[in-house]
């Protein structure tokens, strides 16, 4: 079992390291890039952003050559990670479910036409998507969905709600699971499309959050008529292409060298603050952070290890979203007190500490429990899966 990176990622890393050494934007590293504000901008930004890790060779880089990816191992991806958030490179969540989501469920499910005609779009940034899954009664339990597809002619046509749809205002494309047959038990009569956000029929309305940006939609469907060589796979088959692209979402969220680096800004904030610093419960409670993410660390190392040589990721998965993101939350509380009142500002406010990075992230890290699975669903897993507990 290797807990650490060797030799060959190490040369790896070095590459990493340099090219991210010259390819930032001019400005960036100094802060004095302009950086996109509105959501519009950001992923603009990050479309174009995107194309430039294609042209550098580093898009898609675990997927198979053949679809324009440098196949390279998961140990590989960690240490891509590791040296992108240390050169604190352009944060890619805007068109991350692109490359990181739908390129490997149609990878693994899609026919030659569909690889050929979204595969390229997604590796260049030209395309991005959303995951149109989750519905007010459909979320843990998301076999229960009710959105509704019924055949006519050459396509199906759709109607009904997603809700908690991510970047749907600013997609052109979305994964899509609807029911296409309601007389059979739940899992098996659901179907996987591609869909075209341009369609007549669909309607997008953005939610606000509690940080007061609006990444969240809510996405009415009605009468939208979706070509059938937009199935993925068979009609009435899609359970098995959902858990594909579920699988992906977990294993694609290993953020501990982002955690890490929250970690190291942390201990900065109160290193900054001479009486915190020496506040023995504030103390206390860094040092016992440090111990977890260190045990972050050694846990995604080790799943990595666990699936080569398994050849699939295992229960450990839903082990380490469990710990990362608890983590998350306990590490943005943590700041929050040491912030004291100024946590309080908003994040335009020139009295803010680091531009209100804190307090946003204390709000946005209530999310870490819910997204890819809630801290509940993963428990209920390890308890089925790893204790070998009956189902609840
Ligand atoms: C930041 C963020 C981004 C998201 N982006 C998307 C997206 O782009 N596309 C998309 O489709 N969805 C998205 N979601 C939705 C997400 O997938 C759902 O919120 C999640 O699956 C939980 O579903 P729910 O909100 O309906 O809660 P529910 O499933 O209704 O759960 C409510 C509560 O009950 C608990 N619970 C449910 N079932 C069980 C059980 N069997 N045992 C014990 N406890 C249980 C849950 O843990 C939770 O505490 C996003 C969510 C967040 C927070």
């Amino acid at each position: 079992m290797e807990f650490r990176p060797g030799a060959e990622e190490e040369t790896f890393r070095r590459a990493v390291r340099d090219w991210l050494g010259h390819a930032l934007p001019p400005g960036w590293r100094d802060g004095t890039f302009a950086r996109p504000r509105s959501a519009a901008d950001r992923v603009d930004f990050a479309r174009r952003w995107y194309r430039t890790l294609f042209d550098g060779g580093w898009a898609g880089i675990s997927w198979p050559v053949e679809y324009g990816g440098r196949d390279l191992s998961a140990r590989q991806h960690l240490v891509f990670s590791e040296e992108y958030v240390r050169a604190g490179a352009p944060d890619l969540i805007d068109v991350g479910v692109g490359p990181g989501l739908v390129g490997p469920t149609i990878i693994a499910h899609g026919t030659q036409a569909q690889k050929e005609r979204f595969l390229p779009a997604i590796l260049r940034g030209e395309e991005v998507w959303c995951q149109g899954f989750s519905e007010p009664a459909a979320g843990s339990d998301l076999a229960g969905l009710r959105t509704r597809a019924v055949r006519d002619g050459d396509a199906l046509v759709v109607s009904g709600q997603k809700v908690w749809t991510s970047f749907a205002r600013y997609s052109d494309w979305c994964i899509l699971v609807v029911r296409t047959n309601a007389d059979v038990p739940k899992h098996r009569g659901l179907t996987f499309l591609l869909l075209d956000m341009t369609l007549p029929g669909i309607t997008i309305r953005p939610l606000v959050e509690m940080t007061g940006v609006a990444w969240f939609n809510e996405v009415f469907l009605e009468d939208v008529r979706v070509p059938l060589d937009c199935v993925v796979g068979e009609i009435d088959r899609g359970w098995d292409i959902v858990i594909t692209t579920l699988s992906h979402e977990r294993a694609s969220v290993t953020p501990y060298p982002r955690i890490q680096a929250e970690l190291d800004a942390l201990v900065a904030l109160l290193g900054a603050r001479p009486d915190q610093a020496r506040d023995p419960r504030l103390r206390q409670r860094a040092a016992q952070l440090r111990c977890e993410v260190e045990i972050l660390r050694l846990s995604t190392w080790r799943s990595l290890s666990n699936t080569e040589h398994e050849g699939r990721p295992g229960p450990e998965g839903s082990m380490l979203k469990l710990l990362w993101s608890e983590i998350e939350q306990r590490l943005f509380e943590l700041a929050f007190e040491i912030e004291g009142t100024h946590g309080l500002l908003d994040e335009n406010d020139p009295a803010a500490f680091e531009g209100g990075r804190w307090q946003y992230g204390l709000l946005w890290s209530r999310a870490a429990t819910i997204y890819a699975g809630t801290s509940e669903v993963q428990r209920n897993i390890i308890a089925q899966r790893v204790l070998g507990l009956p189902r609840g």
